[in-house]
């Protein structure tokens, strides 16, 4: 069992994320911190009240200082604003990028083993923030969006298909962002899409997968998705917890895999208890390189802005 987890970023995400963890009774001890200690406090409490329904003897901290991820295995980073209907991730880069520079230098002061789960938007680039500025290995630092960008994608799928979303085997990776790369690799139980829809249905099917999140912003009105960020959040702990070497999908720091060099991307890794423990090379059509091409040219102009 994981000793500590740290949640920094008490609002949607983040506790959404500290109830997951809650219930499945991942850590001896759970740490909120927001800059809004209130809250942060009342999130924890709430938090506590729900340890007698799982039974789960965790300890709960509240702070609002950034002391508290001292001693975390594992720190989880929500902390920034979430988009507002009509934004673009691109549209928060200076104020998260920030805030995730803050929170990393502390981490690099007082949670140097820390495997660090980046959540805060727009993810390629806080990623590359937190990489950079905490200065670990880059096994630590896992950007999590193309995972949840593959769980949207299994569920449009499945529900288009009427097949189970356990049998779908989604492969999105690239930016978390317009430029993804919904994969044809994505295949039903190891069967090629072929065999269940046409091209211009799984066109439809990546359009809306791409658009899901905007989808969302635009209905909840305030704030953007929670439940499958959080979903996708467990996911991580879980391979890091049980070393599960999980193939999934995360923003990574590339050292040159898929001619991808200094820039943090989605890319398909194996997740265990010493965090990105490999990066998978597959062999990409020439229309998915591009894809990938695309979304590095975006993602170093916005770095080259930081
Ligand atoms: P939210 O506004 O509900 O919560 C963010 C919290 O961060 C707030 O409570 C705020 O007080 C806190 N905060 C701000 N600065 C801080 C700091 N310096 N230290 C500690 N706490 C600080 O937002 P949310 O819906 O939980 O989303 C959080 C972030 O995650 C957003 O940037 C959002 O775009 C992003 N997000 C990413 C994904 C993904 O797939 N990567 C999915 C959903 C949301």
């Amino acid at each position: 069992m994981i000793n500590k987890i740290t949640i920094v970023g008490a609002g949607n995400v983040g506790a959404t994320t500290a109830f997951l963890i809650l219930s499945r009774k991942l850590c001896r001890t759970l740490a909120v911190v927001d800059v809004q200690k209130d809250l942060a406090k009342g999130v924890a409490l709430d938090l506590e009240d729900s340890r007698f329904v799982f039974g789960a003897d965790i300890k709960i901290e509240a702070s609002a200082d950034l002391s508290a991820v001292a001693g975390s295995d594992i720190v989880i980073i929500t902390a920034g604003r979430p988009r507002s209907p009509g934004m673009s991730r691109q549209d928060l880069i200076k104020i998260n990028s920030s805030i995730v520079r803050h929170v990393c230098t502390a981490l690099k002061r007082k949670a140097k083993k820390a495997i660090v789960i980046v959540v805060s938007n727009p993810l390629d680039i806080t990623t590359y923030v937190a990489f950079r500025t905490t200065g670990f290995p880059r096994r630590q630092i896992i950007g999590m969006g193309s995972s949840l960008d593959s769980a949207r994608l299994a569920n449009l799928l499945s529900k288009k298909i009427l097949v189970s979303i356990e049998d779908i085997d989604p492969a999105v990776f690239g930016a978390h962002g317009k430029d993804m790369l919904a994969s044809r690799m994505t295949t039903v139980k190891g069967f090629a899409l072929g065999s269940f829809l046409s091209s211009a249905d799984f066109a439809k099917i990546k359009k809306a997968t791409v658009e899901r999140g905007a989808t969302i912003v635009g209905l909840l009105k305030k704030g953007s998705a929670r439940f499958a960020p959080a979903a996708a959040c467990l996911d991580l702990i879980e391979a890091i917890d049980q070393d599960k070497k999980r193939l999934t999908f995360a923003a990574v720091y590339c050292k040159g895999e898929y001619g991808l060099k200094g820039i943090c991307l989605g890319l398909p890794v194996i997740v265990g208890s010493r965090g990105v423990e490999k990066i998978v090379r597959l062999s990409l059509s020439a229309p998915e390189r591009a894809v990938l091409k695309k979304a590095a040219k975006a993602v170093k102009k916005s770095i080259s802005q930081l």
